[in-house]
């Protein structure tokens, strides 16, 4: 888990937003608070604020230092910054931008290439503004390289744990023609394995390969121990109105996110494999959160970006019981750091869905709209170390907005000018939606 940790985070890092700023409305806010925390690995500043923010965050060199615009936002009157010399940050400087922008300097020991994101309220914390500094030993290349080559097979599978839902004495739900779950969610899982092994590049592994019961925590454990790049849940809903139909792709929910870094918090021993190899045991609570949120926002991102590849590619195949991906909290969908997605492949308790689901002739058309939707995504986003990282090219260049995403994000993800983008969609504004369908013009 050290290795593909390590890895997301490096892939993250190179792929760096020096730039971002959020679309839409403008969002002002105050500033109640600056806190710091360095890691190793890591410094990581978080503004508390009244509200989400529009900001503008970009690196300046000579000396190093990010200036981040925040706008029609000023300073609380309460507002504090202590002890902000740590990791790489030597100082914080406010000051007025304009007629009414907030500016705040951060002058920085080193260059660093920043990661940004805001968080809605949670557990006793209102809106936040986190910005993520990796120390330059952590995201240099050579790092990288040697993370690789302690990886035994350099062009290894991208490997998708596949569970079948259900199993044994819990049959899951039942169709009005006597159909189980359990075993429709099987046929599915396996018709899905036996495509994905077609696959050059991909490996899979059931879960559940028969008719038993495995515990819910156990099911992402396995794809932890697999060491799997993704988690594909598979269910088939019922539901008390017959007429319910159509297929549905959830993530977890920020709240079940929040819910389970408690819990392995509460385990130091199993977090310890999630940061790194950082050992969490002689950290101190808060180092410990802060190391564990780094890891569970980069996978929440990565499950969101999948999913909605998945969910637009079976929007093509049939009909989807919402527009967007759901977010729930699914027990399976927990794992810290494994992108992990559940597909409700249609509902179980509709006539006409039964039959098909009963129809292996439907299963493969369903199966291959799930890989398909698994191989936009990976081609685009190859693990590093991986066959496809060295071998594969996107089908085309396209990118599906996922929840969170701005215009000007996407282009720096591919190292285009937001101009480029603009022209080459026939956008005239900035605003996009959640599965807008973006063309990707040559860089
Ligand atoms: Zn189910």
């Amino acid at each position: 888990m050290r290795l593909i940790f390590c890895q997301r985070i490096a892939s993250l890092t190179l792929s760096g937003l020096a730039l971002l700023a959020t679309a839409g409305a403008l969002r002002a806010a105050e500033i109640k608070d600056l806190r710091v925390w360095a890691s190793p690995e890591s410094t990581r500043v978080v503004l508390d604020l009244s509200d989400a923010v529009d900001y503008k965050l970009f690196p300046l060199s000579g000396p190093d230092r990010l200036v981040l615009d925040l706008q029609a936002s000023s300073l609380a009157s309460g507002f504090r910054q202590q002890d902000v010399a740590k990791g790489a940050l030597r100082q914080v400087r406010t000051g007025k931008q304009g007629e009414r922008d907030l500016r705040i300097v951060l002058d920085l020991n080193e260059a660093a290439r920043p990661k940004s994101f805001l968080l809605p309220p949670a557990e006793g914390h209102g809106h936040r503004l986190v910005i993520d500094l990796p120390t330059a030993a952590a995201s240099a290349p050579t790092v990288t390289r040697t993370v690789q080559q302690a990886v035994p097979a350099v062009d290894r599978d991208v490997i998708i744990a596949i569970d079948a839902g259900h199993g044994g004495e819990d049959p899951g739900a039942m169709g009005p023609g006597g159909s189980r779950e359990k075993n429709i969610t099987l046929a599915v899982a396996r018709e899905l394995a036996r495509q994905i092994n077609a696959e050059r590049g991909f490996r899979a592994v059931l879960i559940r390969d028969g008719d038993y019961f495995i515990p819910l925590e156990q099911r992402y454990r396995r794809a932890r121990d697999a060491q799997a790049d993704l988690f594909v849940s598979i269910h088939a809903d019922a539901f008390h109105r017959q007429t319910a139909s159509g297929s549905s792709v959830y993530v977890l929910s920020t709240r079940g996110a929040t819910n389970e870094a408690s819990r392995w918090l509460a385990a130091r021993e199993n977090a310890s494999d999630l940061v790194g190899g950082v050992k969490l045991d002689d950290k101190d609570d808060t180092l410990a959160a802060v190391l564990l949120d780094l890891a569970q926002s980069a996978t929440m991102k990565a499950s969101d970006d999948v999913a909605n590849y998945v969910l637009s590619a079976m929007k093509r195949v049939g009909k989807t019981h919402k527009p967007d991906v759901e977010r729930a909290n699914f027990v399976v969908l927990r794992s810290p750091d494994v992108p992990s997605m559940l597909i409700e492949t249609a509902f179980i308790s509709n006539p006409g869905e039964e039959r098909k689901l009963n129809d292996p002739a439907h299963r493969q058309r369903l199966a291959a709209a799930i890989v398909n939707g698994v191989k936009d995504y990976f081609n685009l986003q190859p693990p590093p170390g991986s066959w496809l990282a060295s071998n594969a090219r996107p089908r085309a260049r396209q990118h599906i907005v996922s929840r969170g995403e701005t215009l000007s994000h996407i282009a720096s993800q591919h190292g285009i000018s937001l101009s480029a983008l603009r022209s080459a969609n026939r956008l005239r504004g900035d605003v996009v939606k959640v599965g807008d369908r973006l063309q990707i013009p040559g860089a």
